[in-house]
């Protein structure tokens, strides 16, 4: 579904991504782990070219996109949920979905996925009318992920959903990442420091260091290797 093939991104003379090659296939849940600073999110802001890559290539479905607007790869199923989770907060938490949707036209589906998202996250429908700004933190992510799902998405990519929120919070987000990942069949590309968790729900994954991808693997072989105990799972 995704390739990208030796990417290198730049924040002015800063090397963010010093050639970056990966897959994902079709159906999978991939995780990027790494310590702050790897180039995670940066990888993500890549692909969805927020920050786009300075040399190298990125291919969705076989169509270059590192060339592409933001709002092009958007149009073609790539949506990304920022970390910080970044909800309009003054909007009402319906508002916030409908805006999700606004590259669409079909008033019934939107209506149905709107349904939907209520369904998998039943807080929401308690707030609907409630302004996004007075959501808690882990509502707000809840609420970030289901803006995203309203564009309906073939590829989900997810910036640190486990940021700042409580342990019984995260664990309910993650459940709610494999049902999306099961249920609606969206690939999902989950960047976390929450390595013990995000390897628990993907299929494989990938470990960043400085700006390199030093190991790939399944994610039950990357959850057993002696190293990433180590750096990355406090073991
Ligand atoms: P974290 O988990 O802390 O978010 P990360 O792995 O997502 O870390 P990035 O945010 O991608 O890492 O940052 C990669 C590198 O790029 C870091 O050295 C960072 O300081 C630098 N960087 C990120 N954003 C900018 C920016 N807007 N301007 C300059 N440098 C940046």
């Amino acid at each position: 579904m995704l390739k990208v093939r030796d990417i290198r991104t730049f924040y002015g003379n800063i090397q963010a991504l010093k050639g970056i090659t990966l897959e994902i296939a079709e159906g999978e849940i991939i995780t990027l782990i790494g310590g702050n600073g790897a180039g995670k999110s940066t990888t993500l802001m890549s692909i969805c070219g927020v920050v786009p890559p300075r040399c190298g290539e990125i291919f969705f479905r076989g169509t270059p996109i590192h060339d592409m607007s933001p709002e092009k790869i958007v149009a073609l199923g790539i949506c990304q949920v920022p970390e910080g989770r970044r909800i309009f907060p003054g909007l009402t938490v319906k508002e916030n979905l409908e805006m999700g949707a606004f590259l669409r036209r079909d008033a019934q589906g939107i209506k149905s996925d709107i349904d939907h998202v209520f369904d998998l996250f039943p807080i929401l429908a308690q707030r609907r009318n409630q302004a996004g700004g007075t959501l808690s933190g882990g509502e707000q992510q809840m609420l970030a992920i289901s803006r995203a799902l309203m564009a309906r998405p073939k590829l989900l990519l997810l910036d640190e959903p486990s940021l700042g929120l409580a342990p019984l919070i995260i664990q309910q987000i993650f459940e709610i990442i494999k049902k999306i990942n099961t249920e609606s069949k969206t690939t999902i590309f989950l960047v976390e420091q929450n390595a013990n968790l995000a390897l628990k729900v993907a299929h494989r994954g990938y470990v960043m260091e400085n700006g390199l991808i030093t190991m790939s693997d399944s994610a039950a072989n990357l959850l057993g290797n002696e190293d990433v105990k180590k750096a990355y799972l406090g073991l």
